[in-house]
């Protein structure tokens, strides 16, 4: 039977039951009439255009019996199955089967269907061509008046493109996944709520190496700081940025790494229902960041760098001696002279006296004589320029620069750096010889306790605008009362001053004074002592 006349025959049924409705014959039982009835002009529309709508439905659908034979398919059924109707009336819809779907889908689809509830899923089904195709299939059981289950509503629509399109998207999700792993630089996708929403194994790495903390998180902070980068502007304003150096400080005092950052905005796709026909113009972004390391590069710059920091400061440190040591010369001399002017200034007593006065008249005019020539030989201190410095890397520098007297001396450093630290303006020279200053009183002070474990403990962070270094060590301690005498010129409380001018903490505030900060001795740290510097981030420069 052709297509064409099964549909007539179907509109010729209808037809029948509307004219059997208009004049039941004589007897027939009320359930009858009142079933055709129900299903027909009153509650609902009329059967034959529901028998039509179910025909033209684009969707294949088939009814069959509680055993699965079939009793009708629609038209949309036959030109995906390729089967005309009065093929497959009658048999099961096994004979759609390919015997390539799993036994156990069959088994769930029977067991959810006979339990009364539907069922969705896919089979591999074939044409009548023996020609596969995917169908996503819903079956839906249909009760009887007594809740019996009486047929079964079948609706299935070949998926296969969808599955190959879909196929062909995790294929180049799996490709791009693979590329991006096999590269050596850190990649990850970021949203403007800083969400990692892709990233590889180089990423995943680094996240291990900082213990946890996203390493997006700290090359967006580092990039704020450095570069006022603000992720959410990129969205709007729409450009990124290329090859920024950024440094990051490991936790546990590994070595600092450098990456050089690049960033590319992509816009974010709009996965909203109700953004659907919007325009995409003012959608959101992510940013695409691509870290590249280059630390053993950086290293090689830096190790040349801290050569020639080494050689100015060895300078700088010539000079500080030399001025600490003529300052100790005009500080002692001052003494005797003020003893003199005293002696000169009491009251005249006689001839002998007045021979006297006269000796130690010429003896503080010789004095002052000394003293003009001892200020005049006085080296002025070096001036320096400000720059930009990153205290973490000032601080690490110094810790290498004074590796050989911490290996000496069998002092372990804990190097505890926060990650990212905002940059300051700053003379950094100064700032090192501080460092300087504070890290040999801490070798110092353990050497002098003798403990059998010996540590320096050095952290940073930043606390209300402030860059906070805090040098510890498990040493001698200061004394409550010596903690502000510790800070005056000449002060020497260590137990073997040797050459020890007592100039070193002066100094050191000092320079953080000029830097707008302070050095504090804390009161309350028990085993040791432990000196904070304080330094604001936007420091004033004192000179
Ligand atoms: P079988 O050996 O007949 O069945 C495989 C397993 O299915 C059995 O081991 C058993 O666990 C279970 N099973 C089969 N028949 C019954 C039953 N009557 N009662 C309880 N468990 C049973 N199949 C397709 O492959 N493609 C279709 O498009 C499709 N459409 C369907 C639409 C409807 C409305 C219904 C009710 C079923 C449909 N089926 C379809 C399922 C089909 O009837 C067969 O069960 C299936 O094709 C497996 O047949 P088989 O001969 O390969 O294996």
């Amino acid at each position: 039977m052709s297509q064409r006349n099964t549909t007539l025959a179907n509109g010729e049924i209808i037809d029948a039951i509307s004219r059997f409705l208009e004049s039941p014959p004589e007897g027939t039982p009320d359930e009858i009439i009142e079933a055709f009835d129900l299903a027909g002009t009153r509650e609902f529309l009329p059967p034959k255009l529901f028998l039509e709508t179910v025909e033209q439905a684009p969707v294949a659908i088939s009814i069959t019996d509680s055993t699965a034979r079939i009793l009708y398919v629609n038209s949309a059924f036959e030109r995906l199955s390729g089967y005309l109707r009065d093929e497959v009336i009658g048999q099961n819809e096994s004979v759609l089967s390919s015997k390539s779907t799993p036994i156990s889908v069959y088994q769930d689809l029977w067991e959810t269907i006979k339990d009364k509830r539907v069922w969705h899923g896919t089979l591999v089904n074939h044409r009548k061509s023996r020609e596969e195709y995917l169908a996503e299939l819903i079956i839906s059981p249909v009760f009887s008046a007594n809740g019996q289950i009486a047929y079964y509503l079948g609706m299935h629509r070949d998926i296969t493109e969808m599955h190959q399109l879909e196929q062909r998207l995790k294929f180049q999700k799996e490709l791009t996944e693979a590329a991006l792993d096999a590269v050596p630089m850190v990649v990850a996708m970021v949203d403007a709520e800083r969400k990692v929403l892709m990233d590889n194994h180089a990423y995943k790495a680094l996240l291990g190496d900082f213990r946890g903390v996203e390493p997006a998180t700290l090359f967006l902070d580092a990039l704020e700081q450095q570069l006022g980068f603000d992720l959410s502007n990129v969205c709007q304003v729409g450009k990124g940025f290329g090859n920024i150096d950024v440094r990051l400080d490991p936790p546990g005092g590994a070595s600092p790494r450098w990456f050089a950052c690049s960033g590319v905005r992509v816009a974010e796709l709009d996965e909203a229902a109700n953004n659907y026909f919007k325009q995409t113009g003012a959608s959101r972004c992510c940013l695409l960041l691509i870290a590249n390391e280059v630390t053993s590069s950086r290293r090689r710059i830096n190790e040349a760098r801290l050569n020639m920091i080494r050689a100015n400061m060895a300078e700088q440190q010539m000079v500080q001696t030399m001025r600490e040591a003529i300052s100790g010369a005009i500080f002692k001399l001052q003494v005797p002279l003020n003893v003199i002017k005293a002696a000169i200034s009491m009251p005249d007593g006689g001839s002998a006296k007045s021979s006297l006065r006269e000796v130690l008249q010429q003896a503080l005019e010789s004095g002052n004589e000394a003293m003009d020539s001892l200020h005049g030989s006085l080296p002025s201190p070096t001036l320096e320029q400000t720059s930009t410095v990153n205290i973490n890397e000032i601080v690490h520098e110094v810790i290498k620069l004074s590796t050989d007297r911490l290996l000496a001396t069998g002092v372990v450093v804990d190097w505890r750096p926060t990650a990212v630290l905002p940059s300051l303006s700053g003379r950094a020279n100064s700032l090192r010889g501080l460092f300087k200053y504070l890290i040999d009183n801490a070798i110092e002070a353990v050497n002098e306790a003798g403990r059998p474990y010996r540590e320096v403990r050095l952290e940073t962070r930043e606390e209300n605008h402030e860059l906070v270094v805090e040098v510890m060590d498990n040493g001698s301690g200061i004394q409550q009362s010596q903690r502000i005498k510790a800070f005056e010129p000449f002060f020497c409380g260590w137990t073997h001053a040797g050459e020890h001018a007592g100039m070193g903490l002066t100094m050191a505030q000092e320079v953080a004074i000029g830097h707008g900060g302070s050095v504090e001795i804390d009161a309350d740290f028990l085993g040791g002592c432990r000196v904070t510097v304080r330094l604001p981030v936007n420091g004033t420069e004192g000179g």
